[in-house]
């Protein structure tokens, strides 16, 4: 999985699969959630932990005070498209309108432009990251997939995510309907064993 990463960063050094700035780095995807995202943002304040916040345009415009809240409170946001659809076989305008249409909404909402888009499932191509290009931002994938959406016992999210865990790791957790009414069972529990090995977390900007 690591291995695989590094090759497609170098096949693709515009996408970040992993960064090479000290700290380990927590996205969330698919929020602002009403219930799932204020979770969220509870848990990592209790442990002064920032993290970045991949948002639907299609969420920010239902729960446009979520999301501002999410980015008072010094999390970073990027744009994860506008309707979650997969992009991979959309052409070039459907993909601009997802990407560009989400950006206007954030802008509107947050007061500025996002760094970072992360497509819907993972899936990207070259019209993806023209289309990235254009506007200035920058892909940014993961290497370690909590899977929280199905895991349910906190000892396989630990042995998903901690063995694999360095500095430059970039986490995919969700902030959406799968994991509001469980994530209170792993993200503390992962947060702190990561907390006691003495890993620093950090938005992607830093
Ligand atoms: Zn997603």
């Amino acid at each position: 999985m690591r291995c695989d990463a590094r090759i497609l960063q170098l096949l693709f050094p515009s996408v970040l699969f992993t960064t090479t700035a000290a700290g380990i780095h927590l996205t969330f995807d698919d929020g602002p959630h009403p219930t799932a995202t204020p979770a969220v943002l509870n848990i990592l304040r209790e442990r002064n932990i920032q993290a970045t916040f991949f948002f639907l345009g299609q969420n920010v415009q239902q729960y446009p005070d979520i999301a501002r809240q999410v980015a008072t409170e010094g999390h970073d946001i990027g744009n994860h498209s506008y309707s979650h659809t997969n992009l991979l076989f959309k052409d070039e305008a459907f993909i601009q309108k997802e990407i560009i249409q989400t950006e206007e909404i954030l802008e509107s909402n947050l007061g500025k432009r996002t760094r970072y888009f992360r497509p819907p499932y993972g899936y990207f191509n070259l019209t993806i990251l023209n289309v990235l290009k254009e506007i200035g931002s920058t892909c940014v994938l993961w290497n370690i997939d909590s899977k929280d959406y199905r895991s349910k016992r906190q000892s396989d999210m630990e042995r998903r995510v901690v063995p694999h865990t360095s500095n430059g790791s970039i986490f995919l957790f969700h902030d959406n309907k799968d994991t509001a009414q469980k994530l209170h069972t792993y993200l503390p529990f992962i947060l702190d064993i990561l907390l006691g090995k003495n890993f620093i977390f950090k938005p992607l900007q830093s």
